[in-house]
């Protein structure tokens, strides 16, 4: 397949990009790794009369750490972010969860921006975004924008972005001293986009459980964070008893679809084995023990 016709830019500032994109009145796309666009040109799902380039574009690429955590530059390629020895040391979460995107081909175009903003979801990124309180900036003729990630993520492949609005890095807030994490994925094949993936951060207090964040993927029309689930783990001790109980009310929580991967009920089986792992791991590396 081709794609239908295409004026094409490939600006060297952010100015130029959204100039572009304003004069569009939304005939453009933005082009990142393009691993999710050019397939969609490809089957003329979309048919932008110019595609914007942003690979030229100066400053998009850094991958930093200051005190208000870590800045993720919107063309961070997938594959930095899976072997970024920052990324390990801060969120050994993100880069695990990084590995199971695609095949390392598309990992080594595919990038952070671009993941977001195309909103797929199954996809490993928008989940950890949500998970991690990511905040998502960006740039638009209004000047510079953020967005919180809880608010991104708005339908399958349908994010908050304004059609002249660009991705221009993503932060992730530190996490508490003595947070561990989890992260299980299930897929047809390695590569696949997953069935369903869940990932948990646990923070420990005295024993007990002080804060705790669980997402998912592949469960709903976009990533979701647990909140119910999460409220009812705070104050509590660490126990198999808990992960069962965490693992039920996941399982109940839920509302997946059928597709021709996996039936709904289904789904929530697989919610709740995922949940019931990535909170043991997350509690064992936040030093409780094996639940
Ligand atoms: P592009 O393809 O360039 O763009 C995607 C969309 O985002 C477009 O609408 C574009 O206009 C917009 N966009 C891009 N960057 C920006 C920006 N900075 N600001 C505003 N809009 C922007 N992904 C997973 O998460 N998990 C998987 O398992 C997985 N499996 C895959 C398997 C295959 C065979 C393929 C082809 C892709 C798979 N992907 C998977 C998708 C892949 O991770 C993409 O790289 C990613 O979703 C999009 O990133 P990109 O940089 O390639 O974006």
């Amino acid at each position: 397949m081709k794609p239908a016709a295409f004026d094409y830019a490939r600006p060297g500032s952010l100015e130029e990009v959204v100039s572009i994109l304003a004069g569009a009145g939304g005939d453009a796309k933005v082009l990142a790794g393009g691993q999710s666009l050019v397939p969609l040109l490809n089957f003329r799902m979309l048919r932008p009369a110019i595609l914007v380039d942003i690979n030229r574009v100066p400053g998009l690429s850094a991958l930093e750490a200051d005190g208000t955590g870590l800045r993720v530059g919107a063309l961070t390629r997938h594959h930095t972010l899976e072997t970024s020895r920052l990324v390990r040391a801060r969120f050994p979460v993100l880069a695990t969860a990084m590995a199971h995107v695609a095949h390392l081909a598309i990992r080594n175009r595919g990038t952070a921006g671009g993941s977001l903003s195309h909103a797929d979801p199954a996809a490993e990124l928008p989940m950890l975004a949500l998970l991690l309180d990511a905040e998502i900036h960006t740039r638009s003729p209004a000047g510079s924008g953020r967005h919180a990630a809880g608010g991104f993520f708005l339908g399958p492949l349908v994010s908050a972005l304004a059609e002249d609005e660009v991705v221009t890095e993503i932060v992730l807030p530190g996490l508490p001293p003595g947070t561990g994490w989890g992260f299980e994925e299930f897929a047809q094949r390695s590569g696949d986009f997953a069935i369903a993936a869940a990932a948990a951060t646990v923070t420990l207090e005295g024993g007990r459980i002080a804060q705790a964040r669980l997402a998912l993927t592949g469960v709903d029309e976009t990533p979701i964070r647990l909140a119910a689930v999460e409220a009812d783990l705070v104050g509590a001790r660490p126990g198999e008893a808990l992960a069962r109980a965490a693992a039920e009310h996941a399982r109940t929580a839920v509302n997946p679809n059928s597709d021709l991967k996996a039936s709904a009920e289904y789904r929530r089986r697989l919610v709740a084995a995922l949940v019931a792992r990535v909170l043991a791991s997350a509690w064992a590396r936040a030093g409780g023990g094996a639940p």
